[in-house]
């Protein structure tokens, strides 16, 4: 099952995601995290993918294209996965599609969570992340077991640089620009799902497992 995740910057579909790929043994794939890895480990990617980062701008669609093909063409990838944060811009939604056509396979569902833009900012600077694993949180909503401390591996959690309220209006401006019209590229392709992304974590999930069976 090959299934894609649309929002807007902290609509939640991260944690979704996640659940999801537990749910449905299939792995799940964040370029936001692939990109996040990269600086970590200073590579020449990561160097490049924080320029825009740090400013709430998207990562030109050529260097995120290769990354995320070369991940979908991995062994784990045969029995479908969940994109998180991929595609964002028509161009990659593109790319995408030729690279799944040639293998005959196509997209299966394309899960839109709707949050409205006055939601997100104030969700955003309650969103907590590890660093060091990658697990993300909410002070209010996904709180960790231990304030401040990721649950998994025990490391500080901390607002992440594109979490801050300056760079969460830019993301905000970017996806209405960039990523929305990719609901009606997806609604076309008649396979776009759309749930509300204000009600309860498990409530979305639940309102997601109903989609996917
Ligand atoms: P995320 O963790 O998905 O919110 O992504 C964090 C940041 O990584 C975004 O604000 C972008 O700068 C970059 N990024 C992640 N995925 C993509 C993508 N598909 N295209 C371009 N930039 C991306």
């Amino acid at each position: 099952m090959k299934i894609i995740m649309l929002g807007a910057p902290g609509a939640g579909k991260g944690t979704q995601a996640k659940m999801i790929a537990e749910k449905y043994h299939v792995p799940h794939i964040s370029t936001g995290d692939i990109f996040r890895a990269n600086i970590k480990e200073g590579t020449a990617l990561g160097v490049e993918a924080k320029t825009y980062m740090d400013q709430g701008l998207l990562v030109p669609d050529e260097l995120t294209v290769k990354i995320l093909l070369d991940r979908v063409a991995k062994p784990d990838c045969a029995e479908g996965y969940v994109l998180d944060g991929f595609p964002r811009t028509i161009p990659q939604a593109q790319v995408l599609d030729e690279a799944l056509e040639k293998l005959g396979e196509h997209i299966d569902f394309c899960i839109d969570v709707e949050v409205p833009d006055e939601h997100i900012v104030k969700r955003m600077s309650g969103r907590r992340a590890c660093l060091k694993c990658g697990a993300t949180y909410h002070v209010e909503h996904v709180p960790p077991k231990k304030e401040d401390q990721c649950d998994i591996c025990g490391s500080q959690l901390v607002l992440r640089e594109d979490d801050r309220p300056e760079t969460v209006e830019n993301r905000l401006k970017v996806y209405h620009e960039q990523t929305q019209p990719l609901i009606e590229f997806y609604q076309k392709k008649g396979v776009l799902k759309t749930v509300d992304g204000t009600a309860e974590v498990q409530d979305v999930f639940a309102a997601i497992a109903k989609i996917l069976g």
